[in-house]
């Protein structure tokens, strides 16, 4: 779970980034808001705290351009008691959730567990779609027209990381890299086996409205086909 804490304060920054370590979050830190816009569009993440006051461009500022991108990600804002006007601020600019300064570091990292779930439901919700494959939250095998694909666990694996970055070109080393998660020997394939892989599934996906694309020197790119 990737989690951005844009927070200038390091006195609350610091014990924030414990207890999300302790919580086994992954957490990266930022101090100006400005690098905090930057690392939310450069993403992915899985939730994003957010304090309102930062320098360089404020929290809600930040909110409001994430969303702006059409960008879901589940939003704590962190308020100091002075900045009530702020926090309704952040709410109508799509906060799921605030919390006032001081705050417990026990609640905090209670309400960034149930946002991060919340992402997850709704991650379900809404499947990634390409053409007619799709991709449900927690599934590992895409569908097509929501038949899952017959497909080997690997070339699921393939294809469902093509698709979780249709549109981009993704090298072997991130494939092999990503496939590995789930398969730790995936780790040891070569770059042969990953054009076989790929071989067999641009097969498969004939007729699907979508398409392995070869950049050559780079990788692939899974794209959806005109009409
Ligand atoms: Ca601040």
């Amino acid at each position: 779970m990737k989690v951005l804490l844009a927070e200038d304060d390091a006195q609350i920054a610091g014990p924030v980034l414990r207890a999300f370590e302790r919580a086994g979050f992954s957490t990266e830190w930022v101090v100006r808001g400005d690098a905090a816009d930057a690392a939310l569009a450069a993403g992915p993440w899985d939730a994003a705290v957010l304090d309102i006051g930062l320098p360089g461009r404020d929290g809600i500022d930040v909110l409001r351009r994430l969303r702006d991108r059409g960008d879901p990600l589940p939003v704590l804002l962190l308020t100091a008691r002075d900045e009530v006007g702020d926090r309704v601020l952040g709410l109508d600019a799509g906060a799921d959730d605030y919390l006032v300064k001081p705050f417990d570091m026990i609640e905090l990292e209670a309400r960034v567990r149930a946002l991060l779930r919340r992402g997850r439901v709704a991650a379900g919700v809404a499947p990634i779609r390409l053409g007619r494959l799709s991709l449900r939250g927690e599934e590992t095998v895409p569908r097509l027209d929501d038949a899952p694909l017959e497909l080997s666990p690997r070339e699921a694996g393939v294809l469902a990381i093509l698709l979780r970055r249709a549109g981009r070109v993704v090298g072997k080393p991130v494939v092999l890299q990503e496939l590995s998660v789930a398969d730790p020997s995936a780790m040891d394939l070569s770059d042969a086996a990953v054009e076989v892989m790929v071989h067999r599934l641009r097969r498969k996906l004939e007729g699907s409205g979508a398409e392995i694309h070869t950049v050559r020197g780079f990788g692939y790119l899974l794209r959806a086909l005109d009409g």
